[in-house]
């Protein structure tokens, strides 16, 4: 069995034989733009998928889309996806080699609020395909909701960071969300912490 079919029976996504990864991605593509399975498919301008290297051996997960996000179909552009080009930059990183980056919602919430429960989990089988697809080597969870929603945790980001934890077999590092280092820059240096420590850990895998 490969590491890949691994993966996926571990996320209970198997039989996975009929379609090769290529056109299970363009399914995921056609899919997700016409998902109408939440109530955010009402008041988004576009889903955002995500953007990258879709065999990357990183892979980053943020919150949501937000209005820049929704407008452009991209995650993580504005202030906050230039910090984290930056924070890429700074572990010899950037979002078009070796890594891929999206969201738990592919939808905006309205007003940028915090997702629903419900969102949620419509929306995660999306997320958890688009993991196994890429098959990466290791997950950043960037945010209070992103770590939350992944270890399927309410414990704080605080308590959470500076530890190695596993989501369906794969090491995961949990991180600050950039739009919260934005407003919050003493913390930017325990995200650099937390960025040695995902370099380090990458490197021993
Ligand atoms: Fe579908 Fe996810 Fe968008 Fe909801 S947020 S409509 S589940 S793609």
């Amino acid at each position: 069995m490969t590491r890949r079919h691994e993966i996926l029976e571990e996320m209970g996504l198997t039989p996975v034989w009929r379609l090769t990864p290529e056109k299970e991605w363009i399914e995921l593509k056609q899919v997700v733009p016409a998902c109408t399975a939440c109530g955010l498919h009402k008041t988004r301008n576009q889903t955002v998928l995500g953007v990258g290297d879709e065999q990357a051996d990183w892979l980053f997960i943020g919150e949501a889309p937000g209005a820049e996000e929704d407008r452009l179909g991209e995650p993580f552009v504005g202030q906050a996806g230039k910090l984290l080009d930056n924070m890429l930059a700074a572990i010899g990183l950037n979002r078009a080699e070796n890594v891929y980056i999206c969201n738990v919602l592919k939808c905006r919430p309205p007003g940028n609020r915090n997702p629903e429960p419900d969102e949620v989990a419509k929306c995660t089988p999306h997320l958890t395909k688009q993991i196994a697809l890429i098959q990466p080597k290791l997950i950043i969870a960037m945010g209070r909701f992103a770590a939350q929603t992944l270890l399927n945790s309410d414990a704080s980001i605080a308590s959470l960071r500076g530890r190695l934890h596993q989501y369906g077999g794969l090491p995961l590092i949990v991180t600050y969300h950039p739009a919260y280092l934005l407003r919050n820059l003493p913390d930017k240096s325990k995200a650099w912490e937390d960025l040695v420590f995902a370099r380090k850990t990458m490197q021993g895998l």
